[in-house]
């Protein structure tokens, strides 16, 4: 099926971020919120953004006139969604909105248009249980910012169809972004399920005080643009304390969040946006030194985790291809891929890390799978 118009559903950091992605690869977007100011804030942050691009010499002014004029804000969801081929949903990060809205896009949208959701966390299948096209519901996970980062998670639902899926890969593909399939619609999906593990066991050393923050850290300056707490901080607190606890209850009670965690976020200190987490950001970016490193963590020990994780998404049947994995790593903001990591250090010594640190904390999420214990995948 060939996609003319898009909707996007919510302006908000994602959602007028994946419109302007949209505007810029030629397609039609509609680009609805609930109100006025919602769709005003998300053009003026669009034509921001394409400003920058104009002044970097990306994209003409001319380029920039064509793009906008193909972008149609409005907070009339039947109008938004009525001609559409695609729709993409981009509201909070909410169940019950989420069923409602796809109930609704499904009495409003053509009968041959793709819904996908752009959610982080929840089940694609159960939204699509609000709709009478479970077929044509899938999901399509940007990540943040949309407009650089290249990743996009296209997911299978229970009930999704392979044309379905097809369609909106190439949409993503038309986008100029790195699609990654996931067969399986299961928590974190692949970027972020990858990465659960390596946020658990960095709240589980904030709660255990040593060492702190800025040692562990200061042995990982210089190896990734920012260094693990540091990254915490920059997500926000608060979303990582409800997506460890997310994980406690789909994953494994291991995931259950930590007094230190839940005791920065109780105080209100959530990181970057407020000025305070982990580190100060009242003076903006922290400085965080190379000296006094840990000695007890290096960079194996994270990558350890990552590789585990991602032979789990193996096992489970998330994704059947190694390559997607390093693909969906490289391509959401995380460096190089896991598998690609583990050819270079050797399966042996992280397969050590992980025995290591599930004893250190009684961990057993951390346990070298039987994949990862084999230690064949190649990439
Ligand atoms: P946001 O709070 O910036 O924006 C949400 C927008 O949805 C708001 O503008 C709000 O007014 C609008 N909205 C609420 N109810 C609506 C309705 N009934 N109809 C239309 N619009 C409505 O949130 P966000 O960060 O853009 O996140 C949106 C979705 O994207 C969530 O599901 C989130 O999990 C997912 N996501 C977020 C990130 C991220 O890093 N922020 C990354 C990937 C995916």
């Amino acid at each position: 099926m060939e996609v003319k118009k898009i909707a996007v559903i919510g302006a908000g950091a994602m959602g007028n971020g994946i419109a302007q992605v949209g505007i810029m690869a030629g397609f039609d977007v509609a680009m609805q919120d609930i109100e006025q100011r919602f769709v005003d804030r998300g053009v003026a942050t669009i034509k921001d953004s394409l400003a920058k691009f104009v002044g970097k010499g990306k994209i003409t002014p001319e380029q920039s006139d064509d793009m906008l004029k193909r972008l149609i804000p409005t907070t009339d969801l039947a109008a938004a969604v009525k001609d559409a081929d695609l729709v993409i949903e981009a509201v909070f990060e909410d169940l019950d909105l989420k069923k409602k809205i796809f109930a609704d896009l499904d009495a409003k949208a053509p009968e041959h248009a793709i819904l996908a959701s752009n959610t982080s966390s929840m089940s694609i299948t159960e939204i699509a249980s609000a709709a009478k096209r479970p077929g044509r519901v899938v999901g399509m996970h940007f990540f943040n910012p949309a407009v650089m980062l290249k990743l996009v998670e296209v997911i299978y639902a229970r009930q999704s169809t392979d044309e379905a899926i097809q369609t909106t890969f190439d949409v993503a593909k038309k986008m100029g972004k790195v699609p990654v399939i996931v067969r399986k619609d299961s928590p974190g999906f692949i970027y972020n399920r990858v990465n659960a593990p390596t946020a658990l066991l960095l709240q589980l050393i904030l709660d255990k005080g040593s060492p702190t923050p800025a040692q562990f850290d200061a042995a990982f300056k210089g190896l990734m643009p920012m260094t693990p707490f540091e990254l915490l901080d920059y997500v926000g607190l608060d979303i990582v304390l409800h997506t460890q606890d997310y994980y406690s209850k789909t994953l494994s009670k291991d995931y259950t969040p930590r007094k230190a965690l839940k005791d920065l976020v109780a105080s209100g200190n959530l990181g970057k946006k407020t000025g305070r987490g982990i580190y100060d950001w009242s003076a903006g970016r922290p400085a965080i030194g190379a000296d006094n490193p840990t000695t007890e963590y290096d960079f194996t020990h994270m990558v350890a985790l990552q590789v585990n994780e991602a032979t789990k998404c193996l096992e489970e049947g998330v994704t059947n291809d190694p390559k997607d994995i390093d693909l969906a790593i490289a391509n959401g903001g995380g460096g190089m891929g896991p598998f690609t990591l583990a050819q270079s250090i050797g399966y042996d010594k992280l397969v050590a890390r992980c025995n290591e640190l599930a004893d250190k904390f009684g961990i057993e999420t951390f346990r070298p799978t039987k994949t990862m214990q084999e230690g064949k995948i190649k990439v």
